[in-house]
């Protein structure tokens, strides 16, 4: 039985709240969980968690929830043995899933996904022999009878997703999949009636929407993802793309979601550096073209966002999934009139696409229970303890706001006079704007909670043990590496904190290390504003042309750095090889487009008047700068660590000051959340 909607009209976001009525069904509000992989589709023993997870989106407010891809033939898998919704078995075993969701209110759909030359597998199939840029195998075109069978399988998907008490199916036909490999003349050369003309190329997509619609009765939700922008060579027109939705919408969907870009698109879609709502003019336009309602997607992560959307007629529902990931109870606490409280998605991929594409279970940075919900459980404790946590970096936030969840008496105390650690830093890079969501969400959590806190002193050993304390979590974090090259006292060179927190910086500048900070620091000192928080900017950075333009591409037209920054490391592998699967190309491109000399191999023999001397290889090189900066990793600050466990004290040592190699905030929330569910 379904409970009472959650949607409160007349509050801060009445757009947002605004059910919408399908005619047979009414969504309770206008926010859609969009489809993600999350790494539980593809074994059977798995739905249990599942369920649990979109249970708890559910309950949290969302209106639909949409599954991650489920394919509907075998050669359509993203990889062998991946999530299938071919047989009655499965259906059967998918009622978990749906019950969960209709237990709390809200709607699921799942959605029917064929990979086409996007598959993991060598039998991979396409509307054309041909390979993507981003798997090793060739697909090979389909008969005109496989490309028929193929239809009625989506539709024979959708029957199952019925009988498995799905509300309905999201056709999948963005992203470079199936049925965008034949919609692009990129992808499909066929001659036959599924190829050549515009029209031909739309006739897949637009068959699978009405034998799924004919297949499934009326009273079904038949979305479909349709590509509003494809940012490949040789992708749609915005005019084929019209017509497309124009065609779909006849054949009988329900409703369109917006997807944006091929996955091997060279324009980033969802990181965080991509402007809030980038593309909602997408949508937008292409609500022009249609009756049915459309939702808009990519990189909308806040209410006020969305309800803007709404409000100014760009789309008729809003479309987000990793916000989902970071806050299950997104709708409920913007319904609430709390956006404040909402633990915001920072974009950053690393616990959820950059685990997904590594094929491991997604979780969130901001929140690791997130898709571990049956797992990393927050019990009240068996008794209450008194917990000094040292240190208010994403580590010490975590635990410390945990630790009081929990029931316990909570005192952080940290030597800044704000929270945030090294987050602080990592805020001011151009294009990490994002970053400060955390601090926020964990400012007003710590308020909430009840944590005492004591900034803006350097806490000893002995305060601590004067303290009283039962148990003392070192969260001190990291000290950075300098490293023993002659010459690194001399007054040019300059550590990565000095440079983020201010210190004048000239214009020949050598960087020594290219780890993820030594990057971040590239870009601070190449870009001038931010062109995140600048669409226009940022389009003409990335080459978002046109959308009348095939694909929608245009030239990349960085703005010129405001100075040479030469980017060293010693070993001798790519620069940059080690950042995120998801988002490290695009910081590579980033700093080539501001031509910055990346160099590999460096062996650095001193630093004096003349600059930084180098050898590459054979070669001696003087880079002639005005300063060098040291973004060299770091080592453990654990200095109070010795004297507290001499005194007895129970000590516990979480993210930099625990392992400072591989540091980063997704270990140090996970290792916070832990130890402080543990205790
Ligand atoms: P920290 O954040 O270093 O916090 C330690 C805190 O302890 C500090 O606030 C310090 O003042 C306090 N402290 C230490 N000793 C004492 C004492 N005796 N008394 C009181 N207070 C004390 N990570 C990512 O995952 N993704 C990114 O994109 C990313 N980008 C980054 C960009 C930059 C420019 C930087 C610098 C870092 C970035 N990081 C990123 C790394 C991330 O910020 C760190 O991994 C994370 O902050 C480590 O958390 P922590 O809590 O262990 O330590
Ligand atoms: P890092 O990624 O470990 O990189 C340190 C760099 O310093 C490496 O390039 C290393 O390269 C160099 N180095 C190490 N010892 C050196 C020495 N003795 N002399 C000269 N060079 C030396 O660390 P980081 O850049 O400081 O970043 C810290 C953490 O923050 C990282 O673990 C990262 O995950 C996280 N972070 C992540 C992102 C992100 O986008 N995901 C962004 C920023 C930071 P060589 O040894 O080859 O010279
Ligand atoms: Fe968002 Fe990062 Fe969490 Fe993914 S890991 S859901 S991008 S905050």
């Amino acid at each position: 039985m379904e409970s009472q909607p959650t949607t409160r009209v007349g509050t801060e976001f009445p757009h947002l709240l605004e059910p919408l009525d399908l005619g047979f069904t009414t969504l309770r509000n206008r926010v859609v969980m969009s489809s993600m992989h999350i790494g539980l589709e593809d074994k059977v023993s798995d739905i249990d968690k599942l369920a649990v997870f979109f249970g708890e989106r559910s309950k949290g407010g969302a209106a639909l929830s949409i599954t991650g891809g489920y394919a509907p033939t075998r050669r359509g898998w993203l990889k062998p043995l991946a999530g299938q919704m071919t047989n009655a078995r499965m259906a059967h075993r998918h009622r978990a899933i749906t019950g969960a969701v209709h237990e709390h209110g809200g709607k699921i759909a799942l959605q029917v996904l064929h990979a086409g030359r996007y598959s993991y597998h060598p039998f991979s199939l396409s509307a054309s022999d041909s390979k993507s840029p981003i798997t090793p195998f060739k697909a090979k075109a389909m008969r005109a009878r496989t490309v028929d069978r193929t239809v009625d399988a989506f539709a024979r998907s959708a029957v199952l997703a019925r009988e498995a008490g799905y509300d309905g199916v999201e056709i999948m036909g963005s992203e470079g999949y199936l049925i965008n490999q034949f919609l692009a003349p990129r992808v499909n050369r066929r001659t036959d009636q599924w190829g050549g003309s515009a029209a031909n190329r739309r006739r897949f997509a637009t068959e699978i929407v009405r034998r799924t619609r004919a297949a499934v009765g009326d009273d079904f939700i038949v979305i479909y993802r349709i590509s509003a922008l494809d940012l490949v060579e040789d992708g749609q027109t915005f005019e084929e793309i019209a017509a497309l939705a124009q065609e779909v919408e006849a054949a009988g969907a329900t409703m369109l979601n917006t997807g944006i870009g091929w996955h091997e698109a060279r324009v980033p879609t969802i990181v965080t550096s991509v402007p809030r709502a980038a593309f909602a003019e997408n949508t937008a336009m292409l609500r022009e073209s249609v009756g049915i309602p459309i939702a808009a997607s990519n990189r909308i992560n806040m209410p006020a966002d969305a309800e803007r959307l709404l409000a100014d007629g760009k789309a008729d529902l809003i479309s987000m999934a990793r916000p989902f990931l970071a806050d299950p109870e997104w709708v409920n606490k913007a319904a609430a009139g709390h956006a404040e409280q909402i633990n915001t998605c920072i974009a950053c991929n690393q616990a959820c696409l950059d685990h997904t594409f590594r094929n491991r279970r997604a979780t969130c940075l901001v929140n690791p229970r997130g898709a571990y919900e049956t797992e990393l459980t927050i019990e009240p404790a068996a008794q209450r303890r008194r917990v000094a946590v040292v240190g208010a970096g994403p580590a010490g936030l975590a635990c410390a706001t945990t630790l009081a969840e929990r029931g316990h008496e909570v005192v952080l105390h940290d030597a800044a006079e704000s929270i945030g650690g090294q987050f602080n830093l990592a805020k001011r890079i151009p294009g990490k704007e994002e970053f400060s969501e955390t601090l926020r969400y964990f400012d007003d959590l710590l308020d909430r909670r009840g944590v005492a806190r004591l900034m803006g002193a350097t806490v000893t050993a002995a305060e601590l043990l004067a303290g009283e304390f039962d148990a003392i979590v070192l969260a001190t974090g990291v000290n950075p590496r300098t490293p023993p090259i002659d010459g690194v006292d001399h007054p040019m060179v300059i550590g990565y904190a000095d440079v983020l927190g201010g210190t004048p910086v000239g214009e020949r500048v050598a960087v020594i290390g290219a780890g993820g900070i030594g990057f971040d620091v590239c870009e601070f000192l190449t870009t001038e504003g931010s062109p995140t928080l600048d669409l226009p900017e940022w389009r003409r950075e990335w080459g978002v042309g046109d959308p009348a333009e095939r694909g929608g591409l245009g030239e990349p037209q960085a703005a010129p750095s405001p100075r040479t920054v030469h980017l060293l490391q010693r070993k001798t592998s790519k620069p940059g090889a080690g950042l995120g699967k998801t988002s490290g190309w695009v910081h590579r491109a980033a700093l080539a487009a501001k031509k910055v000399d990346m160099l590999a191999g460096v062996q650095y023999e001193r630093i004096d008047d003349d600059g930084l001397h180098i050898t590459v290889g054979e070669e001696s090189r003087t880079l002639a700068v005005d300063n060098v900066v040291i973004c060299a990793g770091q080592t453990p600050r654990r200095e109070l660590q010795e004297e507290l466990v001499a005194a007895g004290a129970e000590v516990h040592l979480i993210g930099g000051a625990d392992v400072a190699a591989e540091l980063d905030a997704k270990r140090a929330i996970r290792q916070g959340t832990e130890l402080a569910a543990a205790l």
